[in-house]
């Protein structure tokens, strides 16, 4: 199967069995807007509560807001995003099909990144065990010639990127003969900007009605109120503000699924600190956000970092986490030092004194920032990607089973009557009004117990018990296991201990410690 099948069956998937569905779709559905069904909402709260605990309970440092999502229309002013919160855009003149410049740019270096690495692979198989890439990367013709290439356009993307220079970006668009992957020609128009903030009107008349923006990010809902939770929670530097909400942006290239949508949702945390400690601490939350991820278990080599070419108004350093997604290397979090310009920005736009009082250096300054920053939407699809499989099981069945992390699947245990009389449906009813409190629990009587584990593998529910008439006698169910199948005959009184355990996110949170 190719990664791009695996995607669309990915997709089907997801609408299938509850998880996501498009938006007002009995209308055709809306562009880039996406519903989390019944299956789609709980591993979407239970990622939200691996990202909340793992700011908020595990340090004492970070406290969390919960900011309204209309801000003052100076926000954004200030913060940058009415001047240049820009996509480079072009079009394609016979397949009308709009795309952003920069990315078509990056598609095609990351493409002669591909190329290299076929040189490579080709060549490791012709050397053997003797083959050394390092050195072939190093000498190869034929991989010098490509890379050159990239690197003489990335040299030019990045300037023409710092310089805002719109025809530069086209030019390299035509010079890298880049096709339009609907029409297939080059018939491009001039690249142009377009903001991408969402507005709309606030007031109950037409008249003196205040144009403000849906929020583009979370993030300066923490920045205005900065003195407010300083001050109330007595909060000594370094120390960070979380908080999880929904975002929006106009985005004019949405494709790939949930990957870019134009309303998302953010968890985003500003870790305030004392100027000339940024950097310190940019690479003490790289590494910190990188643990969270790998704590997963989807493999270490499924992430790699991804440092900026063109630094936003704001940051002296910033990177993304990226995931091997289904189509590619993208990323799925960042980690940005922003100095001090959101807080000093809001200063002056305000006219407010937005400092800090440093007990320690005696003086009073506008502390600097690091943000961590991710989207949760594209954590549920990277987690949906790494744990969809398709298994051929040894009576030659096959199943389709979602390895979720057990601690974040939607559903923790399905409880099966093996027959629906004889005492059983009630027996499995009891040890559900015992589960519920801590658990969600389903319930299923319906099929033979072969399609029910089927059913439940498909929406990742890692465990499985069923009831049978020996438990009416002996107290005891078989459990039944997602990953191995393998299943176990244990007693009623143990399986809060053994779910308990399984679903804790107690070992992730250590390995993140660690
Ligand atoms: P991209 O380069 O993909 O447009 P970005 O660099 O603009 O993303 P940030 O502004 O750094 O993204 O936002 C932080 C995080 O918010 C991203 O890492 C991503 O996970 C998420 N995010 C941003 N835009 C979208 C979107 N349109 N749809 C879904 N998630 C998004």
């Amino acid at each position: 199967m190719t990664q791009e099948e695996l995607f669309k069956k990915l997709i089907a998937h997801c609408k299938e069995y509850g998880f996501i569905f498009p938006s007002s779709e009995i209308y055709d559905g809306l562009g880039a807007v996406y519903d989390y069904g019944q299956n789609g909402v709980e591993l979407k709260n239970n990622i939200k509560r691996y990202w909340w605990d793992s700011m908020v309970k595990l340090h004492e440092n970070i406290v969390g807001i919960d900011a309204a999502i209309f801000m003052h229309p100076k926000t954004w002013e200030a913060s940058g995003h009415v001047a240049a919160f820009n996509d480079p855009l072009i079009d394609n003149k016979d397949s009308k099909k709009r795309y952003r410049a920069d990315v078509l740019i990056e598609e095609w270096m990351a493409k002669q990144d591909e190329k290299i690495q076929k040189e490579c692979d080709k060549a490791r198989k012709r050397f053997g065990e003797a083959f050394d890439e390092a050195q072939y990367r190093a000498t190869s013709p034929r991989v010098l010639e490509i890379a050159a290439k990239r690197d003489a356009v990335h040299a030019r993307f990045v300037e023409a990127l710092d310089k805002n220079d719109l025809e530069g970006l086209k030019q390299i668009i035509l010079d890298c003969e880049i096709v339009c992957p609907i029409s297939g020609t080059r018939n491009w128009t001039d690249v142009r900007q377009f903001n991408l903030m969402f507005s709309t009107q606030m007031g109950s008349t037409a008249e003196g009605a205040n144009t403000i923006y849906l929020r583009p990010e979370t993030a300066q809902g923490i920045f205005v109120n900065f003195l407010n939770v300083q001050k109330t929670g007595r909060m000594k530097l370094p120390f960070g503000i979380a908080q999880i909400g929904k975002a929006f942006r106009n985005e004019i290239v949405a494709r790939q699924f949930i990957f870019r949508m134009r309303e998302f949702e953010q968890m985003e945390m500003q870790f305030f600190v004392q100027p000339g400690t940024e950097m310190q601490w940019w690479n003490e939350w790289k590494n910190t956000r990188m643990a969270w991820h790998r704590a997963l278990g989807f493999g270490d080599n499924m992430y790699r970092f991804h440092d900026h070419d063109k630094l936003a108004h704001y940051a002296n350093a910033a990177t993304d986490i990226e995931f091997n997604f289904p189509f590619g290397f993208k990323e799925v979090e960042g980690i940005h030092s922003r100095t001090d310009f959101d807080l000093g920005r809001h200063q002056e736009y305000s006219g407010k004194k937005i400092q800090y009082f440093d007990p320690e250096r005696g003086e009073s300054y506008v502390p600097y920032v690091v943000e961590t920053s991710i989207g949760v939407d594209r954590m549920f699809l990277q987690i949906m990607s790494a744990a969809y499989c398709e298994e051929k099981l040894e009576n030659g069945e096959e199943r389709v089973v979602l390895r979720i992390p057990a601690c974040l699947a939607p559903t923790k245990v399905a409880v099966m009557p093996l027959v629906k009389k004889d005492g059983l449906p009630e027996l499995a009813r009891q040890i559900i009004d015992d589960l519920k409190f801590d658990y969600t629990v389903a319930y299923d009587e319906k099929d033979s117990i072969g399609k029910r584990y089927r059913r439940q593998d498909a929406v990742g529910t890692p465990f499985c018990v069923t009831v049978d008439h020996d438990s009416l006698e002996t107290g005891t169910v078989t459990i039944r296991f997602r990953d191995t199948m393998e299943q176990q005959r244990v007693a009623i009184a143990d399986l809060e201990k053994i779910i308990g355990e399984a679903v804790s996110f107690r070992p992730l949170y250590k390995k993140i410690k660690a």
